[in-house]
């Protein structure tokens, strides 16, 4: 695996590739789990060349506390990345992507960023929006792996690809789950085992809305309130039933697949999300 710390020396190596060569790509923030691997396995089923970007982006922060904590486990990941035959790891310094003192980007991706994440998480879309476009930029991949694990995010990152008016295919692979079903997350590192246990609520409110269509949309967010009230140690931040396309809370159901369950909460001071298509 080659690694690279600067733009420069990864677009040097990039003009070296052949042009008929497919180029898969995967943004990361490090601390790799299977979530993160899953992509990597799937751009190397589907591409020639995988390239990976360990990068924590300060921009989409809107929680210093939470960029602090934020865990690093840089040697454990490119020992992943090299198991998995990853071509190209990515790693770059603040300085190498952001000019000085340089901010977030002004975008517009109407109703898709002002609800839940967009909501709660000022300004995170942007900075992510940002970073991506950035990193799209320099690597022009053939295809670019994210998980529907944040499926705002993905669904952003669709359109940001048609605002570059750009070819980059992107492509949305399935939530990697613990045996409880918890949802794969860097963030989990922070938790203890029983905190682990707990938060397992998160995807069996998920799961019993997949089950419950019938019982209706307030009914089912009454449901998940009230689970919530009886697990004191978790705090629920939304729960929220949106329509795929614009990521805003619906009345009724749309048709099968264009739905999600999406549910923000805290278990021990630590932000967890999840959804599930309904
Ligand atoms: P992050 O490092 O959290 O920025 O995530 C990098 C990519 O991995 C994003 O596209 C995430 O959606 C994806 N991802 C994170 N957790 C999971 C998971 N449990 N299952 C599948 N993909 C995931």
């Amino acid at each position: 695996m080659q690694d690279f710390t600067t733009k420069t020396e990864l677009v040097a190596y990039l003009s070296k590739i052949a042009k008929e060569k497919t180029i898969g790509f995967i943004p990361t923030m490090g601390a790799l789990h299977q979530g993160h691997l899953s992509l990597i396995e799937e751009s190397k089923e589907k591409c020639d060349i995988t390239i990976c970007s360990i990068f924590v982006n300060p921009t989409q922060f809107n929680n210093e506390r939470d960029l602090v904590n934020y865990p690093n486990t840089i040697n454990a990941d490119l020992e992943k990345l090299e198991e998995l035959s990853c071509n190209v790891v990515y790693i770059p310094a603040i300085e190498d992507l952001y000019e000085n003192k340089e901010t977030a980007k002004t975008f517009d991706f109407n109703s898709l960023t002002t609800s839940m994440e967009g909501k709660f998480r000022p300004g995170h879309f942007i900075g992510m929006a940002t970073i991506v476009e950035k990193l799209f930029n320099i690597i022009q991949p053939t295809i670019a792996f994210f998980g529907q694990k944040d499926l705002q995010q993905l669904q952003i990152v669709k359109a940001l690809v048609k605002q570059m008016k750009s070819t980059i295919k992107i492509e949305g692979m399935p939530t990697i789950r613990e045996k409880n079903g918890l949802a794969k997350s860097s963030r989990n590192k922070l938790l203890s085992e029983s905190a682990k246990k707990e938060a397992a609520l998160i995807y069996s409110c998920l799961y019993y809305c997949k089950n419950n269509k019938k019982k209706g949309i307030t009914e089912l967010k009454y449901h998940i309130q009230n689970q919530f009230e009886q697990h004191k140690n978790l705090k629920l931040e939304y729960a929220e039933i949106v329509a795929l396309n614009t990521m805003q809370p619906i009345e009724g159901w749309q048709r099968e697949n264009e739905n999600a369950i999406c549910i923000a909460a805290y278990h021990s001071g630590v932000r967890l999300i999840d959804n599930i298509i309904l």
